[in-house]
């Protein structure tokens, strides 16, 4: 069994991913996140808010509404070209996506970003590429199907009005520009982050988490000048990089990939990829939007997105400098990033997720070393989780309760022996070393608490 598939399986036995609507055999691509999956994306989503908003004296956080007025998605062009070149195969009657075709063809060495429509077709047709499902080479031409979910508003049959789940968080930021520069009496540069849910009819070919058709975006647009938007821009490629290493990647599994083929409106863009099991893969982009999402919804709103500048007294459209990156997406790569099986002295192995203290669902385990010690177990569990997530295991040997915790990467796991009851120290094992100390129950939180610094 490869990683992934052990990865996919540990998600399941020890409650961080479950597949969606689990007990009528699924729907297919849909995952919901279990009581220890839940801390883990949670403490990704407040690292990520912590370094974009709260360490980031210009930037304000927003939560917009998923559902927005439909012109807004003729303004980002959502509504006319979203979609995806998709085929079918004639044999099988499966969907697939004729740029995903080639590129998995051509082991990544030719890019279908850069081709039309007919190119596209004629590389398939001209290398017999074949169904990855039923392995013929027998397609339809290619139809493009716009990937925004649809829905219907109203409370009667008649008179209602057609709207969208939002493809991507984006533009509650940018609709905001003004409430946010004003409200907040913000001056350019400045910007506006979000967290949030978006939906995408996407063809998904099954890779767990990595692309669903629902799924939460973290991004940040930063509104700056024309003349300094190239260096926001690399600024921003590096803030992303930076973030990545600093809840516990390594550099080696992250690399940039500049894009080669640019939207008309873009002036850069770049993704950050990481090494998944399954290959190098796209985790979040970076994108020099220029003036194009103010000025288009300038144009269709009929209102000005003019920024008068108080030093200089300039009138302009500021650009935007786009940071987007997925939350399920991201927290795939935390789980691929810190899986590990460890061979222990004495030939035993052990599954170990190696989270940064700082993302780990659960910070502290107690674990009382006999049953009838868990009264003071349970003073301690109190006191430790007014302040941290703690978890609590009475049941079983306790090298079978350590394996447990390695297994969730709880990087701290807290003893409780006879001893505790003498003199009120415990034992505290580190997830990593295996070494344990011993400390009094007073400096518990203060110890946690700068073991888990981030
Ligand atoms: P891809 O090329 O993988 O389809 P994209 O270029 O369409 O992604 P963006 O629209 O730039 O992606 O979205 C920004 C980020 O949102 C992506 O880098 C990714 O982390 C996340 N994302 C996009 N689509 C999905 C999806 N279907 N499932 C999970 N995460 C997604």
């Amino acid at each position: 069994m490869g990683n992934f598939d052990k990865i996919v399986n540990l998600c399941k036995s020890r409650g961080f991913i479950f597949p969606g609507s689990d007990i009528y055999d699924g729907l297919a691509n849909t995952w919901d996140y279990g009581p220890v999956g839940v801390e883990l994306k949670n403490n990704i989503k407040r690292a990520w808010w912590k370094k974009f908003v709260q360490e980031a004296p210009a930037s304000y956080g927003v939560d917009a509404d998923i559902f927005m007025n439909s012109k807004v998605w003729e303004a980002s062009g959502h509504t006319a070209s979203f979609s995806d070149p998709k085929m079918d195969c004639k044999s099988c009657k499966t969907r697939h996506r004729a740029d995903n075709l080639i590129e998995a063809y051509s082991k990544g060495k030719v890019n279908p970003d850069v081709m039309t429509n007919e190119e596209m077709e004629q590389y398939i047709a001209e290398h017999k590429v074949a169904c990855p499902k039923c392995g013929k080479s027998d397609w339809t031409n290619i139809r493009n199907f716009n990937l925004m979910f649809s829905t219907s508003r109203g409370v009667t049959d008649e008179g209602q009005n057609l709207i969208y789940l939002r493809p991507e968080t984006a533009q509650g930021e940018f609709v905001n520009f003004l409430n946010v520069q004003r409200s907040m009496r913000a001056k350019v540069p400045f910007g506006i982050a979000q967290i949030g849910k978006a939906f995408r009819n996407e063809v998904t070919p099954g890779n767990f988490t990595f692309r669903t058709i629902e799924f939460e975006q973290m991004e940040h647009q930063w509104f700056c000048k024309a003349e300094e938007s190239m260096d926001f821009y690399h600024e921003y490629k590096k803030k992303a990089l930076d973030f990545l290493l600093s809840i516990g990647f390594s550099a080696e599994n992250l690399r940039y990939h500049d894009h080669d083929k640019l939207a008309h409106y873009a002036k850069a863009a770049c993704d950050i990829q990481y090494q998944y099991p399954i290959g190098w893969e796209e985790l979040n982009g970076i994108h020099h939007r220029g003036d194009w999402d103010l000025s288009r919804h300038q144009e269709f709103s009929g209102k000005s997105m003019l920024y008068l500048d108080p030093f200089t007294n300039e009138k302009y459209i500021p650009n935007v400098i786009e940071y987007s990156i997925g939350a399920d997406r991201l927290t795939l790569a935390v789980l691929c990033e810190a899986y590990d099986e460890e061979t222990l002295e004495g030939g035993d192995t052990r599954v170990v997720m190696h989270f940064h203290p700082a993302i780990a669902p659960y910070k502290v385990a107690i674990l009382p070393l006999q049953k009838n010690l868990s009264e003071k177990a349970n003073e301690v569990y109190s006191t430790l989780a007014k302040h941290f997530m703690v978890t609590y295991d009475e049941a079983g040997s306790i090298g079978k309760r350590y394996r447990r915790q390695d297994e969730i990467g709880t990087p701290m796991c807290v003893t409780i022996d006879f001893d505790t009851l003498e003199n009120n120290t415990v034992t505290i094992r580190d997830r990593d070393t295996m070494e344990q100390i011993r400390l009094s129950i007073d400096e518990l939180v203060d110890y946690v608490s700068k073991k888990i610094d981030y």
